[in-house]
């Protein structure tokens, strides 16, 4: 069966889910929704004895309705096999009361690696035989870069172009950006913020004289930003997964209602969670979770969103973001598929930094979404409190998170908190939580300090960065991105 997707800004114009994983954005901006969501069939109970695997094939069948179960079957069988240290893939640990789904047990120890090990094998398919080669270009906070980087590298036909924001990543995500190998990888720190790096991206996607230059070279542009369609499918098998776990482990019955928290930066792990709830997964609550960039809860709670504000640098970088994209599709399904107004909304986001939505949308997303946030000095509480009391570690994301759920009373329903970076991954940051002095201590110096006091190793694709060489030494100003993408094109694909 087909599934057609068209613009969160726009109905006009149809694709298949293959068009839209290739294109990335919709052509005017918008992002690619499909309006088929709410009739899909997909009874969860069916997945309950199921592996990660099995699941996925289902999920993205379901929701990626072009692809053969048979392409599928390659792709989810490539994406999740022995690149995770872990054989459930998402594993599912008690922490206090509630429920950790653990997501960074891949090559890059984030969540984002669920979906960017996916992403390429399902680009590829929707290639297929053509002759056009495929350039990603991504703006990273930190973690999606490094995750697009090792989920491209090498694939045949692609290449990918990276930009972060030069000095607002922490050391080892740098290292592990820096550092990729790979024939058809570039990488470049940009001297702005991520929001600007994002907007960068955006405008070479909307470039109309760059795009047709580099079509006359039978090269197209796409993203790995969770703007593409691609990204976020992946990432709602993990709802499914967790919930037949729990019931597996008979912490819930098939047919209860979960609470998700989620750490959000871009609104894409979370709008996974919404998508999973729009096909029947008994979901009550979603949780959003900020750190002090916290322009989401202010949304939610009162259905103004303004990014007129100062952005804040904090220990949890891949949560800071003032505008975030995959909010867009949220607007579009609540209500009720009005691309007019949500067309309406994104400009007045771009010409004055703000909208505010009806009273009717905002009681609705409100029926789902609950918000909070943490700044840094409360997330370092619940880091030392949650090793002191649980004897776990927790990342910096996690633990927004965790404070967040903490923050809101239990009331019998099970509650399940995603943790989406290895702590080890923060090192200095943990560790300075913890109450140690890290001055004057390299990123390795505190994992190596922070796996002592755990009793844990560091992650191996971690520590080997130590010795690893640095490739790619490219820092530029915004307005040199488009050159930069256009000389990487030149460069990987001759
Ligand atoms: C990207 C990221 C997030 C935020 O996820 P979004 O999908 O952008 O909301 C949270 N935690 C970590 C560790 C991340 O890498």
């Amino acid at each position: 069966m087909r599934t057609f997707y068209h613009s969160t800004r726009s109905s006009a114009t149809t694709v298949t889910s293959k068009q839209a994983i290739l294109q990335g954005l919709a052509p005017d901006g918008g992002l690619f929704v499909t309006d088929a969501v709410d009739q899909m069939e997909l009874d969860y109970k069916s997945l309950l004895s199921k592996n990660y695997q099995d699941q996925a094939c289902v999920v993205l069948s379901t929701l990626l309705g072009d692809y053969t179960d048979e392409e599928i079957g390659r792709c989810v069988k490539k994406a999740y096999s022995n690149q995770f240290d872990n054989p459930d893939i998402t594993p599912v640990t008690k922490i206090g009361d509630d429920w950790l789904l653990e997501l960074f047990h891949g090559p890059t120890c984030a969540f984002k690696d669920i979906a960017l090990q996916m992403l390429p094998q399902l680009m590829s398919v929707a290639r297929g035989e053509s002759e056009d080669s495929v350039m990603i270009v991504t703006a990273t906070s930190g973690d999606t870069g490094k995750a697009a980087l090792e989920g491209f590298a090498d694939v045949p036909g692609c290449g990918v172009t990276v930009f972060y924001p030069a000095g607002k990543v922490s050391d080892i995500q740098h290292l592990q950006m820096v550092c990729q190998k790979g024939s058809n990888v570039a990488v470049c720190g940009v001297r702005g913020t991520f929001d600007d790096t994002q907007t960068g991206v955006k405008e070479i996607f909307s470039d109309p004289e760059l795009n047709a230059r580099l079509a006359q070279r039978h090269i197209k542009l796409s993203s790995a930003n969770s703007i593409n369609i691609g990204r976020l499918v992946p990432q709602v098998t993990y709802y499914f997964f967790v919930y037949s776990k729990l019931v597996e482990r008979e912490a819930i019955k098939a047919g209860d209602k979960l609470d998700f928290c989620v750490p959000t930066g871009n609104f894409g792990d979370v709008l996974a969670g919404y998508l999973a709830k729009k096909l029947d997964l008994p979901i009550r609550h979603l949780i959003v979770a900020s750190n002090a960039n916290n322009v989401l809860t202010n949304f939610i709670t009162t259905g103004r969103y303004d990014r007129r504000r100062p952005f804040i640098k904090t220990i949890s970088p891949s949560m800071d973001i003032l505008v975030s994209s995959n909010l867009e599709r949220l607007l579009y399904y609540e209500s009720d598929g009005d691309a007019d107004y949500v067309a309406s909304l994104m400009q007045q986001l771009n010409d004055e930094g703000y909208y505010e939505v009806t009273k009717s949308v905002k009681e609705r997303i409100q029926k789902t979404f609950l918000a909070g946030y943490a700044d840094d000095a409360v997330t370092k509480k619940t880091i030392k409190e949650t090793f002191e009391n649980e004897g776990r570690l927790v990342d910096p994301h996690t633990a927004v998170a965790k404070t967040v759920l903490d923050s809101i009373e239990s009331d019998g329903v099970q509650r399940v908190c995603l943790s989406t970076a290895s702590p080890f991954k923060f090192s200095a940051d943990v560790l300075s939580a913890l109450g140690k002095d890290t001055a004057g201590k390299d990123g390795f110096e505190c994992m190596d300090e922070l796996a002592k006091l755990a009793g844990l190793a560091a992650p191996k694709q971690l520590s080997e960065l130590r010795s690893a060489p640095q490739l790619h030494k490219d820092v530029e100003d915004l307005d040199q991105m488009p050159a930069f993408v256009e000389n990487s094109c030149t460069r990987i694909f001759r």
